[in-house]
């Protein structure tokens, strides 16, 4: 999957060097560009913003130099990729949401800061615009990271075959809870029947705690599943 960032702080990227999401860049399933948009400014002070027409706070990014940095990105292309702009104003980003985007070829992020960008760009060029929650932050993007992390989980090769299946969210449910070595930790024992042997009972066993967990803590998954 071919991933392009717009952004005006793209050493904010750095971090998908890391971990799982730098492994599968590194094996070429994930192929990143991190594209400054202050590089198309074309103005001789590199200016990418200007004051909101109307009046109001902040600063509004100006829409040519949006326009040019996303030419750059598209202008050897014969197929239009799915632009995302990471925006308050989306679709909130769930599993389901995610996985839509996992199966996209190649998607262009746009990210946005100060009071965001002139609406007559967004118009032209932008295809989805995705929430991360109802909380405004100061730039696109820690939301856009947040949506590189989560759909990377579902392209295949990033993740081992099975491993996002029974996790919190699949079948609107929470995960059951999970326990490690050792045995015994601060005289509190791990439940018996993991270390059973018994294959129908810990599945049955994670079942319902995954069920008493949703009840407990997210019955509105239970009630929208
Ligand atoms: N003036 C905008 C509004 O009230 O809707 C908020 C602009 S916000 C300060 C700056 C940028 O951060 C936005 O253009 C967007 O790219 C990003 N952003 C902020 N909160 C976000 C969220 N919850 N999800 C996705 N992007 C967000």
């Amino acid at each position: 999957m071919k991933i392009d960032i717009l952004t005006l702080f793209p050493e904010m990227f750095e971090v998908l060097d890391t971990s799982i999401i730098g492994r599968a860049k590194q094996n070429n399933i994930l192929e990143f560009r991190v594209i400054n948009i202050r590089d198309f400014s074309t103005d001789k002070h590199k200016h990418v913003d200007d004051y909101p027409y109307g009046g109001g706070n902040g600063m509004v990014i100006k829409p040519d130099v949006v326009y040019n940095a996303y030419e750059y990105v598209v202008k050897e292309l014969t197929y239009k990729p799915t632009v995302i702009y990471l925006t308050p104003k989306g679709t909130t980003l769930t599993n389901k949401v995610a996985k839509q985007i996992a199966n996209l070829e190649h998607v262009i992020l746009l990210c946005g800061h100060y009071e965001g960008i002139d609406q007559r760009v967004l118009d032209e060029i932008v295809d989805m615009e995705i929430s991360i929650g109802d909380y405004v932050l100061t730039g696109g993007e820690l939301p856009a990271l947040v949506l590189i992390d989560t759909v990377s989980r579902f392209v295949k090769g990033v993740l081992k075959e099975g491993s996002a299946d029974n996790e919190t969210f699949e079948n609107g449910l929470l995960e059951y809870p999970q326990y490690t070595r050792p045995e015994i930790f601060h005289g509190v024992k791990v439940p018996d029947v993991l270390i059973s042997g018994n294959h129908q009972e810990i599945d049955k066993w994670k079942n319902e705690q995954s069920i008493k967990l949703t009840q407990e803590k997210r019955i509105d998954l239970l009630n929208n599943h």
